[in-house]
């Protein structure tokens, strides 16, 4: 099979023949029809995530078929079109599996970080970590919501039931989440770079009643904001537009530093929180909710020998919404 390959920080993946993968006991072999680019694959690519495994096929949104099935790996039927997240295993047993929190797991192995993940033509996943991909949505829509649809919704429930929400950094997870916060009645006013006018129309179009730059004062006061890009000075910024009692949650796995602010900006029963990972039933009910709404992905396809390339659009913000490596 073809697969895109990362050998170590400051090298583009190279595109290698390599053997399709044998399923392990309770695995699936998976072909994959599409996989979604997530900025985790930049972070780990520059090597701002530390424990990659050498080399590694990056990707965790993936979309595939059930090809085969290792000895007890036989949860969905051959053909059967299934999600592959970015949690990839957990150990079952620690703290925090055991109070239904394996987002938090302790060992937990993640999909194109420590498991090879889904930039190739095939892939292997653990059955018991896969969802099924609702019937109807098209590949290409549904790759995005593995990762920045079902981290997107966790950090919506994070930020309570608050009727305006801000949303800072307006990518794939964003577009997303506008359009569940909007099913749910609530208003989202978008923050983009400044002099970001695609971007702040993008929002508009989503449905975000307000769009602006993340300088800038909403119109109103906001009950809670969720932070999706990696820029540290969002934290106070954010906290700066929230009411009292209000919530700033950052949805990212890595944020640069914080800047020091007054105490004041938390005063007044601010919180301030993060959101790792998924669990499970993050997807099961993400994935029953999303035909619902029914959630509208913007997605640029690229075909798997240009993944570098994607990885450079998503870094200099080269498109609206989501960017999808197709191997077909
Ligand atoms: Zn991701
Ligand atoms: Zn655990």
């Amino acid at each position: 099979m073809r697969a895109m390959l990362f050998t170590g920080v400051g090298r583009p993946l190279q595109l290698t023949e390599m053997p399709i993968p044998e399923p392990g006991p309770g695995q699936l072999l998976l072909k994959v029809h599409a996989c979604g680019i997530c900025r985790t694959d930049l972070h780990i690519i520059d090597g701002e995530l530390t424990e990659p495994k050498l080399p590694l096929i990056p990707g965790h949104q993936i979309v595939g078929s059930v090809v085969a099935a290792g000895p007890g790996g036989g949860r969905f039927q051959s053909g059967a079109r299934v999600g592959v997240p970015w949690l990839g295993s957990t150990c079952g047993t620690c703290h925090y599996c055991q109070s239904g929190r394996e987002n938090l797991c302790d060992v937990p192995r993640f999909t194109g970080y420590q498991i090879d993940g889904g930039f190739a033509e095939y892939t292997v996943a653990d059955s018991r970590f896969c969802f099924p991909i609702p019937a109807g949505y098209p590949d290409l829509q549904a790759a995005p919501l593995l990762c920045a649809g079902l981290i997107g919704y966790r950090s919506l429930v994070m930020a309570g039931e608050g009727p305006r929400l801000g949303i800072y950094g307006f990518g794939a997870a964003a577009h997303l989440v506008t359009q569940v916060a909007r099913f749910q009645g609530r208003e989202v006013y978008a923050f983009t770079r400044a002099g970001d006018a695609a971007g702040q129309e993008f929002a508009r179009r989503m449905g975000a009643r307000w769009a602006g730059s993340a300088e800038q004062r909403p119109p109103e006061e906001l009950d809670a904001a969720i932070i999706f890009a990696p820029a540290g000075e969002l934290v106070p910024a954010a906290l700066r537009v929230v009411r009292k009692g209000g919530v700033v949650v950052c949805g990212g796995i890595h944020m640069s530093e914080i800047p020091a602010f007054s105490y004041d900006l938390l005063w007044g029963e601010r919180s301030l929180r993060s959101v790792a990972n998924l669990t499970r039933q993050d997807g099961e009910e993400f994935l029953a909710l999303a035909p619902r709404i029914p959630i509208q992905t913007e997605a640029t396809a690229y075909p798997l020998a240009a993944a570098n390339e994607a990885l450079e659009d998503l870094r200099r913000g080269a498109f609206c919404g989501a960017a999808v490596v197709v191997p077909g």
